[in-house]
């Protein structure tokens, strides 16, 4: 502090230095606290008086020693400034979070600037450490990523059925088609139509139509496994990919699911309404030019199913030469 400074410049500096909405900690080379102001004070409930001259690691034994000397050396050595910011790692200090708009953080974000202070002879064997409560910005820009996850989610899911709607599942297709092309591989395509679904709506009323379309959803989830990708096609059609999987397998799992949904009837109100699927099967074959010619072979698939009595798998390998 200059020589001309007078006392009652002093104390309205103390002043700001102890009201001002940032922290300010100064260290000496042994990590020492020399300086400690108000918003240090009122968020950790030291004095002053309780932190002067104690090691900063045994004040606070949550902060990572190594990291925090690594980052000091730095500004001590090359008395450079040196800086954190919350999205790497989210304070320094563990305060408690006040705030009552940003109640929802349990601890205060915090981004800091690491200076470096210089005496008389120009060397620094002080450093100062300026904390920002950064609570505000951080929580809303997890909220904004959260519903923007959220969005991406909504936008991907048909809402009755909760299955990948078309777009996404088209989409999930094109780049297993695309990776199967270049890096080779075996995927198999499913898709899967409700047998005499008008007569259900109907029978029993559109209600009764979308339980029965919710319902076999549910069972297309629990048929297969959690890599396999399931998406409401159109109105009653389910197209399924089945990753890593030939033709036999696929086969298998499509006749399996034909059962399931044949010995499970959908409860509507007090009734319970029978329903079957028809199936149609295509494994990936290096001739498709693009991804829309794998889906017709499929569907040629299961337009063969439902031509030979419906309730039936299909494999497009064993029909193509006819269709
Ligand atoms: P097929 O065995 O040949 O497949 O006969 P289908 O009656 O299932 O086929 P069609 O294409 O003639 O009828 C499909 C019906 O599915 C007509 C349409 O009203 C109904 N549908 C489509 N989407 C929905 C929906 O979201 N909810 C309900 N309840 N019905 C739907
Ligand atoms: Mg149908
Ligand atoms: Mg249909």
């Amino acid at each position: 502090m200059s020589a001309d400074l007078n006392i009652h410049e002093i104390h309205w500096l103390m002043e700001m230095f102890n009201t001002v909405d940032v922290g300010l900690v100064v260290l000496d080379r042994e990590y020492k606290v020399c300086v400690w102001n108000g918003f240090m004070e009122n968020h950790s409930g030291l004095l002053p008086s309780a932190v002067k001259d104690k090691d900063l690691f045994d004040l606070f034994p949550a902060i990572d020693e190594k990291w925090f000397r690594s980052k000091s050396e730095s500004v001590f050595v090359l008395k450079n400034r040196s800086f954190t910011i919350w999205e790497q790692q989210p304070y320094i200090f563990r305060f408690k979070n006040y705030r009552p708009i940003t109640g929802k953080a349990d601890y205060m974000y915090q981004n800091a600037t690491f200076i470096p202070l210089t005496n008389t002879l120009g060397e620094v064997a002080h450093i100062c450490i300026i904390i920002y409560d950064v609570t505000d910005v951080a929580v809303n820009k997890k909220e904004l990523e959260q519903l923007n996850a959220k969005l991406e989610q909504v936008s991907q899911t048909d809402s009755l059925t909760q299955l990948a709607n078309r777009g996404h599942w088209e989409s999930t297709l094109r780049q297993e088609f695309l990776r199967i092309k270049r890096s080779g591989g075996r995927s198999t395509l499913l898709m899967c139509d409700i047998d005499h679904f008008k007569s259900v709506n109907d029978v029993h009323g559109h209600s009764c139509g979308d339980e029965a379309l919710r319902h076999i959803a549910k069972l297309v989830k629990q048929t297969l496994r959690e890599t396999d990708i399931a998406g409401r096609y159109g109105g009653e059609e389910f197209a399924i990919t089945l990753l890593d999987t030939d033709q036999a397998g696929a086969l298998t799992i499509a006749q399996r699911l034909r059962e399931v949904i044949e010995a499970n009837p959908v409860q509507y109100k007090s009734q319970l309404v029978n329903l079957t699927v028809s199936i149609g099967i295509a494994a990936f074959a290096d001739e498709y030019k693009c991804h829309e010619r794998w889906i017709e072979a499929a569907d040629k698939a299961l337009y063969h199913s439902k031509h030979n009595g419906r309730n039936t798998v299909t494999v497009y390998d064993e029909i193509k030469r006819d269709s």
